[in-house]
């Protein structure tokens, strides 16, 4: 049996790698991974270069992990539906083993892949493993999928059943010999016209696993209370692991399930279960990604402001957790849960700007920029994406920054023109003597939060109705 092994940009690694471990069982074993123009067109890559950057690293850790296996990753140019039919035929492969996406763009491409694939009478086989549990089989007890966190939830642990992670293969066969390569070297940021980011994460499996073992052996003790304070580290750092799958979903529940953690596991595994929930809400409703999940939100009246997209954006609105969550974003591929919570808010309630400008925002400069997870983040946040709350809840920056970043350290490590600003007035400087104000070089808030506040309230009431939507 010889099986091409396609890895794509969800499951970057070697252990827990079901089509891996079922193709080195079955006979020979040819790794590939494309560069489809997708992604990798330069026009494409200026839209994700952080993500970039992350995933060739892990490509990169990839190849070095196959080849210490004994095997070898072929990277190959061109369109995937075109060229991995090609290859597969030419190679004389039996079967092509990878995992499935849920996004619709993925879906499609591995239906005209099998449909290729089928003409040449070669199997293709989708395994599960980006989510802890097929996507569309958590239902409620009408058989349909569920439209709140918490049923979710509970339905999915209670079905949860998960076998044990598999190891990484002891080693793999060398490719078969006398195959006719198209393998280019792995490419560098550089040369996909990207600048080099010194502050991302690294990617990789090995960095990956230490990563899971620091936050196991420490932080996860804490997390019910540290996962929400900005100014600490006390969250995981593991999106982008999971989303490129350096590791998979089921290898950190399993860590985290065994850490012993008591309630504060328990939180940690519900925020698994977001991922899970955010994945399963995609695979339901594709259009997610263009429309909103409350449909009372179609033909919302957002604003259009340039300026005001662009003191977001570049984070000169003059509050400073919103801010600091603009600049942090630039400046590392990341923002802080609580610190995205708030700024997504900000953009959409208190400026009235489309959550779709802040989405796409997002997308472009997060390292763990996930179409599935971004997108409902953003809909919760903007009020018209699935949650038990109503859409009226506003964050106030101020009130969130000194409940969770008292001591202002948050803030002033991404605002350095507020590393003088006394810790009182640390999230409202305007509040500053006048004297003292204008030293600090920061703006005056470019919206006043309680004049936002009735605005969108009265806008949206006027959209929605009574609230029901
Ligand atoms: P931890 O607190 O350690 O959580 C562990 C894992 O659980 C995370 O790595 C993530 O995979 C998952 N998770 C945690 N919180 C959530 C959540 N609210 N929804 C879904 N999954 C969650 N997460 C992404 O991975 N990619 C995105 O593109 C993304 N965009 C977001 C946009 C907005 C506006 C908001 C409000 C949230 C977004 N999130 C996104 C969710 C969350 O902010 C990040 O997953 C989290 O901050 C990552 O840090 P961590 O790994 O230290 O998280």
């Amino acid at each position: 049996m010889r099986s091409i092994v396609w890895f794509r940009g969800k499951d970057l690694r070697v252990a827990d790698h079901g089509p891996l471990t079922e193709a080195a069982a079955a006979g020979e074993v040819i790794p590939v991974f494309v560069l489809d123009p997708f992604f990798f067109a330069p026009e494409r890559a200026r839209e994700l270069p952080h993500r970039l950057q992350f995933l060739l690293d892990s490509l990169r850790a990839l190849e070095a992990n196959l080849a210490h296996l004994g095997s070898r990753l072929l990277v190959v140019r061109g369109r995937s539906v075109e060229v991995l039919p090609r290859l597969a035929a030419r190679w004389r492969v039996d079967q092509v083993l990878a995992h499935r996406w849920v996004e619709p763009f993925g879906r499609e491409r591995d239906r005209r892949v099998g449909e290729a694939l089928a003409r040449e009478g070669i199997d293709f086989r989708l395994f599960e493993g980006e989510t802890l549990l097929p996507p569309g089989s958590v239902r409620n007890g009408q058989g349909a999928m569920f439209r709140v966190f918490t049923p979710f939830a509970r339905s999915a642990g209670a079905r949860l059943e998960l076998g044990p992670a598999l190891p990484a293969p002891r080693a793999l066969p060398p490719l078969p010999e006398g195959l006719t390569l198209e393998a280019v070297p792995i490419p560098t940021v550089a040369e996909l016209g990207l600048p080099m980011n010194p502050n991302l994460q690294t990617g990789g499996e090995k960095v990956a696993r230490a990563r899971l073992k620091a936050f196991m052996s420490g932080p996860i003790a804490d997390y019910e209370t540290g996962r929400d304070r900005m100014d600490r580290p006390g969250t995981s750092r593991l999106s982008a692991d999971l989303k490129f799958g350096t590791l998979s979903v089921r290898t950190v529940w399993q860590a985290a399930s065994a850490a012993g953690a008591g309630t504060s596991g328990q939180r940690f595994l519900g925020e698994l279960l977001w991922r899970e929930f955010s994945h399963h809400l995609l695979w339901e409703w594709p259009h997610l990604l263009e429309r909103p999940f409350r449909e009372g939100f179609t033909g919302f009246p957002w604003r259009v402001d340039g300026a005001d997209w662009r003191a977001w954006a570049e984070g000169r609105t003059g509050y400073p957790v919103v801010d600091a969550a603009a600049r942090q974003l630039l400046a590392e591929g990341f923002v802080h849960n609580r610190a995205r919570m708030v700024a997504a808010s900000f953009l959409t309630k208190h400026l009235l700007l489309d959550y779709r400008q802040g989405e796409a925002h997002y997308l472009k400069w997060l390292t763990d920029g996930d179409w599935a997870q971004n997108s409902a983040g953003w809909q919760w946040s903007a009020g018209c994406g699935c949650d038990a709350q109503p859409w009226f809840r506003i964050f106030n920056p101020v009130s969130q920054g000194l409940k969770f970043d008292p001591e202002g350290a948050y803030v002033k490590r991404w605002l350095p023109e507020l590393t003088d600003c006394p810790t009182a007035f640390i999230h409202e400087p305007w509040k500053l003597p006048r004297a003292q104000r204008v030293r600090l070089d920061y703006p005056d808030p470019i919206v006043d939060h309680a004049l936002a506040r009735e605005r969108f309230l009265a806008i949206a009431k006027g959209h929605l109705g009574r609230g029901t939507a």
